[in-house]
């Protein structure tokens, strides 16, 4: 293994019937074994993932690299243009349509060809996601961590990572960019944190330290020339559950969502999370705790329209 500067090379990947091209950023540097693909901006209104990864690949101008990297900063271009969660030509998820159909709608046609040309020539993901301009999350890193070779090796990147809280799942439903990674047999993490429609440098830092130091991890850049310490350990770890925010509570009707508790607290069963009021504020239903956990997920824009998410609960922490 040799580390050398690496060559950039820009493409515009484009696969019949997509309406924008994903582009695509190649470094190559010395030889090793590892290709890291990194994406960015799967959701249209995550700026932290898609800034983290063009600030990466500024880092990465200035250092020795031994292996190749795979950059896709906007992973939805129209997502993106439209600032949106999904995309405004299909209303498409990105996050559950790995690993795609190229015969498909214009998510699942994205889908197809981040998987073929960018994941599965890989030997790692990093996937860098937040919560969304209506949601927010804690800053974690997040796993597929089931008793494989696959699994270990993710949950070990996750831990290295550097994010003070670190979410391991035994499964993960089908769709997202790990699952299909996982499939293939390659490792992966994910992370996530704010959102709530601001921008925290404290988070943007931890997201390209994190992605140089799962890189040390691999043998692709020396760390302290990279400038990343090894990282304490994680404060809080959570060992199940599958992260699916799909499955969170949702608002009964239109109204305003008045919250009770911070993203990262560790609430008691029963404990109150938020209260949901109607349009006039008067007190619809209270919103408790199912179980003991950690709020992965909360409602931050106050005004909600029945089926709006308004909190996810993460099973409790381990340590
Ligand atoms: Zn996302």
């Amino acid at each position: 293994m040799s580390a050398a500067t690496a060559t950039a090379t820009r493409h515009e990947l484009l696969a019949e019937g997509l309406s924008a091209p994903v582009e695509l950023v190649e470094l190559s540097g010395g030889e090793g074994p590892q290709t890291l693909a990194l994406l960015g901006g799967v959701h249209g209104d995550e700026p932290e993932g898609v800034l983290a990864v063009r600030a990466v690949l500024r880092r990465l101008e200035r250092l020795p690299l031994a292996g190749r990297v795979l950059a896709v900063p906007v992973a939805s271009p129209t997502a993106w243009a439209a600032g949106a969660r999904t995309s405004p030509l299909d209303g498409g998820n990105l996050a559950r349509a790995f690993p795609g159909d190229g015969a498909g709608g214009e998510t699942a046609r994205v889908a197809r060809l981040l998987h073929d040309r960018v994941i599965a020539p890989s030997t790692f993901l990093v996937d860098l996601h937040s919560a969304g301009a209506d949601y927010e999350m804690p800053l974690f890193a997040g796993a597929i961590a089931d008793d494989s070779d696959c699994g270990r090796a993710s949950a070990a990147a996750a831990r290295a990572f550097g994010a003070p809280r670190v979410w391991l799942h035994p499964h993960v439903n089908p769709g997202r960019t790990i699952t299909a990674a996982a499939a293939l047999g390659i490792p992966s993490v994910y992370v996530e944190t704010g959102g709530g429609g601001n921008l925290r440098a404290a988070d943007l830092d931890c997201y390209v330290d994190g992605v140089l130091r799962v890189m040390a991890r691999l043998g692709m850049v020396d760390a302290e020339q990279a400038g990343v310490a090894a990282p304490p350990p994680p404060a809080l770890t959570i060992a199940d559950g599958s992260g699916d925010i799909d499955a969170g509570v949702r608002a009964p009707l239109d109204g305003w969502c008045a919250t009770r508790v911070a993203v990262g607290d560790v609430v008691a069963a029963g404990e109150e999370i938020a209260e949901l009021l109607d349009r006039d504020g008067r007190l619809h239903e209270v919103v408790r705790a199912a179980r003991p956990g950690m709020v992965a997920m909360l409602r931050r824009r106050a005004a909600i329209a029945a089926g709006d998410l308004v909190c996810v609960l993460a099973p409790e922490p381990v340590a």
